[in-house]
């Protein structure tokens, strides 16, 4: 049996703060915010930064009323939920949305997302949205979402934060939605000491990783605890794993559309040099792959 294709769409890429403007109207202002779109017709929607909001209408245009969303979130930071509440499925009835996500510390990530909606810092509580809604709890481990196969795994940033590997339950390639993550040895996390083995086998068969490549090395030695990583780090990772194509995201809000034009012919050479990743790619807003 053929195996059957889906698309991974980019609507959000930068990192930490929306950054319109023309000067980085290529690689994209919008907070991190990836669909995938399977086979079936199902989405499945990585992080609700504000570039939800676009994909929201989309969704809206063309499912009227029948719109059943799978949002995954990595973590519950601003830049990565701040979309959510201009998603326009949720005003509809009929439409379902799920939320899939980690709670922080004892917080559930329901009463997180509840607080975003307060009457003091925002005007429709989420109590009054039209839409089915459900919160469900994730942690590192393995579950299905709407048309894939989930897995995921815990990440080295502040709060708890997750990686996720989504493979079609039908058959094809692996993508790999690993944001917000500091490969370097800054910060102290709750991860174990075999992580980076760890991280390296649940990689291994990805056909595509999306990966934090927030900074230069000469950045990330300004922000080392910070929970992020540079495109070096990237492109490491990526050729450890044997990974074929590598998307860098989470795009730091002072990298102009020319910064990034240089940063990603860097991660090229570096990748030439490592004997590895194949392809690299800088996240921009609008950009389409096919699985
Ligand atoms: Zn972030
Ligand atoms: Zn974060």
């Amino acid at each position: 049996m053929p195996q059957r294709k889906y698309s991974v769409t980019f609507w959000g890429t930068r990192g930490s703060i929306p950054t319109p403007g023309a000067h980085t109207a290529r690689y994209g202002g919008n907070t991190p915010c990836v669909a995938v779109e399977g086979a079936g017709g199902g989405v499945v929607i990585l992080d609700a930064g504000t570039g939800i909001r676009a994909l929201g209408g989309k969704l809206a245009e063309r499912q009227n009323g029948a719109v059943t969303a799978e949002i995954l979130l990595s973590h519950a930071h601003w830049d990565h939920i701040q979309g959510l509440p201009y998603f326009r499925p949720f005003f509809s009835p009929g439409n379902v949305v799920r939320i899939w996500g980690s709670q922080q510390g004892e917080v559930p990530l329901e009463a997180i997302l509840r607080q975003q909606m307060h009457p003091a810092v925002f005007p429709v509580p989420l109590d009054a949205l039209s839409a089915r809604l459900s919160v469900e709890h994730v942690e590192a481990g393995e579950f299905p979402v709407g048309e894939f196969k989930v897995r995921s795994v815990r990440l080295r940033h502040p709060g708890t934060t997750l990686g996720y590997r989504l493979t079609p339950a039908a058959g094809g390639g692996s993508l790999a939605y690993v944001t917000d993550n500091e490969l370097g040895p800054g910060g102290r996390y709750e991860t174990g000491p075999h992580w980076r083995r760890e991280l390296v086998e649940f990689l291994k068969g990805v056909d595509v990783l999306i990966h934090d490549a927030m900074y230069t090395p000469a950045e990330l030695a300004a922000h080392a605890g910070w929970g992020h990583s540079s495109y070096t780090e990237a492109v490491d990772l990526a050729a450890e794993a044997g990974i074929d194509r590598l998307v860098l995201f989470h795009h730091e809000p002072d990298h102009a559309d020319g910064a990034m034009d240089e940063l990603l012919v860097l991660a090229r050479k570096e990748a030439k040099q490592r004997g590895g990743p194949r392809e690299v790619l800088a996240a921009q807003e609008g950009l389409q792959l096919t699985l």
